[in-house]
């Protein structure tokens, strides 16, 4: 915590960093582009699994300006390193606690103390994964998290989607455009979606709707996913499905818990914006799925990443001498 932890040489006295921008994602990336090139001299905390959620899929096709598209890792460097240009400085390490008390605040890193008048929170979200046998390896493989950048992958193939809430309902019917079958599971039979978003799956004809079905163990050969096994958490009797995606629709949580309580969030842990991109403290602004319950995209996170570093400059034009 904040009061056991070294405030270093190098950032005592004067040395207050303008904007502090936490997560590396396309949202912080675009805010550290825009924050350089305002002569802002921002400091970006990558964190240790550097460049975010990207880093997990092999291919993006609906970010702007890659026509062939573009992996995810390579699309990553190349946002580092064009906002590196202009002057981010990047640390690829984790901030354990911030202190926003009193200003200028204070950013917790491995011991280390930072101050700085702003704040920019870009730490992202993560999906909930089922943690099934075989689901490790086929992360990317066949396993997505996201039907609306990977759902293109499976034209005329056999897919699954795993929830009984909006997301999952919703996932299965977008995923009919592309896919031969979707297949809907639900450990339950009790839905949470909203029923509009219940009845257009359970009346499309592309939508088989299973209920009482949990997966058991992912199933695969070398070409990636092969289907899985099934299993009725009534009786544990099991039985195999075929096929060759599946999209697990069963939530996502935002990384906040470094935040301490100090920001106010939804009641899902979603950081809530009061003026713009600002959160309930002055001077802490926050882009991307930290904030974002609906679009979740590269592209949203990086025009919020943008939005917050211009909020940054006029806030510290308006309220820092
Ligand atoms: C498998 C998969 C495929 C996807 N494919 C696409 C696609 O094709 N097209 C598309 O538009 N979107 C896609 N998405 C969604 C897209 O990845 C996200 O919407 C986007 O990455 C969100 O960006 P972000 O900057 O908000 O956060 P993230 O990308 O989640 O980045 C957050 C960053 O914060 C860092 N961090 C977290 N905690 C700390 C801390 N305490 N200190 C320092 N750093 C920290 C993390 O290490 C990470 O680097 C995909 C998502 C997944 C999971």
């Amino acid at each position: 915590m904040f009061k056991d932890s070294i405030l270093s040489a190098k950032d005592m006295g004067d040395d207050i960093h303008d904007v502090i921008i936490i997560g590396s994602g396309p949202a912080g990336y675009t805010a550290g582009l825009y924050a350089a090139r305002a002569m802002l001299e921002p400091l970006m905390f990558a964190g240790y699994m550097s460049g975010g959620q990207l880093m997990l899929t092999s291919d993006v096709e609906n970010f702007p300006g890659y026509p062939q598209g573009i992996g995810g890792p390579e699309m990553m460097m190349e946002l580092r390193e064009q906002a590196e240009r202009f002057g981010l400085k990047v640390e690829d390490r984790n901030v354990e606690s911030v202190d926003l008390s009193e200003r200028p605040y204070k950013v917790v890193v491995e011991g280390e103390t930072f101050l700085t008048h702003a704040i920019i929170v870009s730490t992202g979200a993560e999906s909930i994964w089922l943690g099934a046998k075989g689901e490790e390896e086929q992360k990317g493989r066949g396993i997505s998290t996201c039907a609306t950048c990977d759902g293109a992958f499976f034209r005329d193939e056999e897919v699954l989607v795993i929830g009984g809430g909006d997301s999952a309902c919703e996932e299965a019917t977008f995923l009919t455009r592309f896919a031969s079958k979707v297949t809907l599971l639900h450990r339950r039979d009790v839905f949470k979606a909203s029923t509009i978003m219940y009845e257009r799956a359970l009346n499309n004809d592309k939508i088989e709707i299973k209920t009482f079905r949990q997966i058991k163990e992912w199933l695969s050969d070398e070409k990636g996913l092969t289907g899985a096994v099934i299993e009725d958490p009534r009786d544990g009797s099991t039985s195999t499905i075929a096929a060759t995606g599946a999209f697990i629709a069963i939530g996502h949580t935002p990384i906040t818990s470094f935040l301490d309580g100090q920001v106010e969030t939804d009641g899902e842990g979603y950081i809530l914006h009061k003026k713009h991109t600002m959160t309930s403290v002055e001077g802490v602004f926050a882009a991307g799925d930290v904030v974002d319950t609906r679009y979740k995209q590269a592209i949203t996170a990086a025009g919020m990443g943008c939005q917050a570093a211009m909020d940054v400059e006029k806030w510290l034009e308006d309220n820092v001498e």
